[in-house]
């Protein structure tokens, strides 16, 4: 069946291997994120029997509940990533064992609802360091101390640990600067109280430059990881990681029309599929594929040909068209292209119910 994703586990396992190794050399845990691959459950179950990844996280409480169970038989803590909606506290405590906050409101919900399930819930607070999405602002350190001063008070939860994220608004960097403060904070929390922070969560994967610098603050313990494990990226500046598969991932598409045509429409030029008003080069008469993959099914600006002779010249809902005029293949109806994927792209497909999946 086509499109299709092909995911190959010997290439994730290796990326797994890798940055789990590499990471613990600096004292650093990995929390293997599934979102991106829309928690897969041959990918779960790649994660879930490595001897060095802890935890398993997802931003939603729906994939979680997919594999809390089996992570939980194999002694793998669950986070959730995305705040708690007020909505969901009651699955959030079945399903999460570790949840990521900066709402007291949401907090002192998430109590009440351990309570009645006659459990406890460790919540980790977010600090924002400057990316300006989810956390507490790090310059307001009174409200900070406040909130785990009213969180510590709460007989249903255990203050568990401080996270960060960065370039995800923002596009703010890792640097020892930010994450040295975020450290200090979190020193100064547990002197405060007189606690232990279990978990010192240092980003995501745009820490891993630093990390791998040996530059990432000590007290750091842990990154959530995601496009680093699965596409073998890192994030700050969108580099490949060294020793890293990035194409432990990938999507088929199948050619449904081959024909030379024009570069550019022939007529008056209006709107297209999705609004915007298209421009053309003119490359005079060229080889065009089309091939049955479109906008419902991924992200299509974020497909990249793995015949590096081909083009991606734009898309529809249902159709992607392809230059293949450079290519040294001899293309013919029927025939498949691969493509690489950016993470969006990746994301997109995965949770697509029109997309197929086969794993090698
Ligand atoms: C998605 C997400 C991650 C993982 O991000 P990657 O860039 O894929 O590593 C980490 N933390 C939070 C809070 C997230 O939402």
């Amino acid at each position: 069946m086509y499109p299709r994703l092909i995911v190959d586990l010997n290439k994730l396992k290796w990326n797994f291997d890798v940055l789990a190794k590499r990471l613990k050399d600096f004292g650093i845990a990995v929390m293997a994120v599934t979102k991106g691959i829309g928690a897969d459950q041959r990918v779960v179950e790649l994660a879930v029997n490595h001897p060095d990844i802890a935890f398993l996280a997802d931003s939603r409480i729906s994939n979680l509940k997919k594999y809390a169970e089996t992570a939980r038989r194999s002694g793998k803590q669950t986070v959730l990533l995305r705040l708690p909606m007020h909505t969901e506290v009651s699955d959030v405590v079945r399903y999460a064992d570790i949840s990521l906050n900066s709402e007291l409101s949401t907090v002192r919900m998430l109590n009440a609802a351990a309570e009645s399930q006659g459990t406890r819930h460790k919540v980790v607070l977010m600090l924002d360091m400057g990316d300006l999405r989810e956390g507490m602002i790090f310059t307001d350190e009174r409200a900070i101390f406040e909130l785990c001063r009213n969180v510590l008070a709460l007989p249903n939860i255990e203050l568990h640990g401080v996270g960060v994220n960065l370039t995800c608004y923002g596009g703010v960097i890792p640097s020892d600067q930010n994450l040295g403060t975020f450290c200090k904070i979190a020193e100064r929390i547990e002197a405060k109280f007189g606690i232990r922070l279990n978990l010192v969560s240092g980003g995501n994967s745009s820490s891993i430059p630093l990390a791998l610098s040996g530059k990432m603050p000590k007290k750091v313990n842990n990154l959530r990881l995601g496009e680093a494990l699965l596409l073998g990226k890192e994030t700050a500046y969108g580099g490949a990681i060294e020793g890293c598969f990035c194409d432990a991932v990938q999507l088929e598409a199948q050619i449904v029309e081959l024909k030379i045509k024009p570069s550019v429409p022939i007529g008056d030029i209006g709107l297209v599929a999705f609004g915007e008003k298209p421009a053309f080069t003119d490359k005079g008469e060229i080889a065009r594929a089309i091939v049955a993959i479109g906008r419902q099914d991924t992200n299509i600006d974020g497909l990249v040909p793995a015949d590096c002779g081909i083009t991606v010249l734009g898309a529809s809902s249902d159709h992607t068209i392809l230059d293949i005029t450079g290519s040294e293949n001899d293309y013919s109806v029927g025939d498949t292209v691969r493509f690489g994927l950016t993470y969006g792209a990746m994301l997109g497909a995965a949770v697509s119910s029109y997309v197929d999946k086969v794993y090698i």
